[in-house]
């Protein structure tokens, strides 16, 4: 008998503008798939209410996000709406080696540059259903203001632009629906021969 165990753990970049919803997914699939590790970022921006350390970020001062990238510890890092972010090489590495399935909720700049590093991956765009209907997301939110909100929706029509660098792309209108599309297309790339290797089973 031919048996399949799973070789190596894939690695899924979820992005897209701020506010479509990708933390939201994000949290679904986190919640509902125990295969995924959540690539914790660092970050120099302070904690929301809530968050925690470890678990939604590494909150890290300037002088140690320096000191991180002189030592060439991120496999990208981005400046985004003002703060600095970035992923840890080494994290992810050690995650997809263990067989992890591993997913980084990053900016576009963030996914495009890992896209050009990486070989293997599962790129997903997430797309809002209008711009108007973004806005008023970034508004319901709640966590930024007017003005930069509007820098965020100005940068949304650039990014939107780059949808075709994605292999995949979910229009986050119904939630249920959009993560029901996100959990296929994830479910589907699991199953694929890349990622098996063949052994005999005695
Ligand atoms: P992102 O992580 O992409 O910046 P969030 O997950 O924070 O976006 O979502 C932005 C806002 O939109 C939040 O208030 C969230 O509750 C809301 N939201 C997410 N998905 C939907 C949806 N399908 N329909 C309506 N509101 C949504
Ligand atoms: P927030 O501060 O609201 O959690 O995230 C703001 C933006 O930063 C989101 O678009 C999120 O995807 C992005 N982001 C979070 N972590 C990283 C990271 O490590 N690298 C990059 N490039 N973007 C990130």
């Amino acid at each position: 008998m031919t048996a399949c165990i799973q070789r190596k753990g894939m690695l899924i970049i979820i992005s897209g503008p701020s506010g479509t919803g990708k933390g939201t997914l994000v949290k679904k699939l986190m919640d509902s798939d125990p295969s995924i590790t959540f690539s914790c970022s660092v970050t120099t921006r302070a904690p929301r209410v809530g968050e925690m350390e470890g678990v939604h970020y590494h909150f890290i001062s300037e002088a140690e996000y320096d000191r991180l990238l002189a030592q060439n510890a991120f496999l990208e890092h981005a400046t985004v709406h003002g703060h600095r972010y970035g992923t840890l090489r080494a994290e992810v590495r050690q995650a997809l080696e263990r067989g992890r399935n591993v997913l980084l909720d990053v900016d576009p700049q963030g996914a495009l540059s890992v896209m050009e590093q990486e070989q293997d991956y599962v790129s997903i765009f997430i797309l809002p259903p209008s711009f108007s209907a973004l806005r008023v997301r970034l508004h319901t939110r709640n966590t930024d203001d007017p003005a930069e909100i509007e820098r965020r929706l100005r940068n949304a029509r650039g990014e939107v632009k780059n949808i075709h660098r994605y292999q995949y792309a979910v229009i986050n209108d119904d939630l249920e629906l959009a993560f029901v599309q996100l959990q296929s297309i994830i479910n589907a790339e699991k199953q694929r021969t890349i990622r098996f290797i063949p052994t005999i089973q005695e």
